[in-house]
């Protein structure tokens, strides 16, 4: 097993190499050990965010951030296969039987995975349409509309002291409601549902705005996939959201 590894990673290290592609491989290379958790590409070009998230980031935020939660998760269950051949948001939810040794380690790579899963998704090149629909109608009546929702996620993004997420959670009746959490934590942990949320660490914006947390927390709203979102709206509904 560890020779067959050596072999594909020297084998697509060489691959890339010859074609030039040096940078583009550091994603899968980082996946090492490689398994069971992955690392997804990106859903779009890193480009296609611009220019209110600009290319450099969206690479270094999922080739080596994501990444690194995915590595770092693989490393430390490793030859724990109970907890390891979980699905993410079980995981999430059981970290309570997680050793003590590997349990923080857990928690912020598990967390962290989720998360910019999710996140990816829930973006899209900006000029996409609005919410509409179901969707539409529960942010007017959890939030008092579109707007509303906006001033009350940017505000409680700017409140988040140090690195952290704003999430939108879901019910399976439909109600929403905010929540902050710090770190990589998510309302996974607690067997909630996350319909979207924003990473506000700095390295989500700061190359491009430095230290302007609400400039990017205010055109971040540019690049919010609704498509997506109702999607998963719908999908929580019926139970089958998982992360
Ligand atoms: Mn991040």
């Amino acid at each position: 097993m560890i020779e067959r590894r050596t072999f594909l990673l020297t084998a697509g290290a060489a691959t890339a190499v010859a074609a030039g592609l040096g940078s583009i491989v550091m994603p899968a290379l980082a996946n090492d050990p490689d398994g069971p958790f992955k690392l997804a590409p990106l859903p779009y070009d890193p480009a296609a965010l611009e220019p209110h998230i600009d290319a450099t980031t969206m690479g270094i935020h999922h080739g080596k951030h994501h990444a690194a939660y995915v590595k770092n998760l693989n490393t430390a269950l490793a030859g724990k296969t109970d907890l390891a051949s979980l699905p993410l948001e079980t995981l999430l939810t059981k970290l309570n039987d997680v050793p003590e040794a590997i349990r923080t380690t857990v928690r912020n790579n598990a967390g962290g995975h989720a998360n910019h899963t999710m996140f990816w998704q829930i973006m899209g090149a900006p000029g996409g349409p609005g919410p509409d629909g179901d969707l539409k109608a529960a942010i007017e009546r959890d939030f008092g509309g579109l707007e509303k929702l906006q001033e009350t996620l940017n505000a409680a993004g700017g409140k988040v002291f140090g690195s952290g997420w704003v999430f939108v959670t879901v019910e399976k009746d439909g109600k929403l409601a905010l929540e902050s959490r710090p770190n990589q934590d998510t309302p996974l942990m607690d067997g909630k549902r996350v319909l979207f949320g924003n990473d506000v660490w700095e390295h989500a914006y700061y190359l491009k705005y430095q230290n302007k947390r609400a400039d990017y927390l205010k055109a971040w709203w540019n690049v919010a996939n609704w498509k997506a979102i109702a999607d998963r709206y719908a999908a929580a509904k019926a139970g089958t959201l998982t992360i």
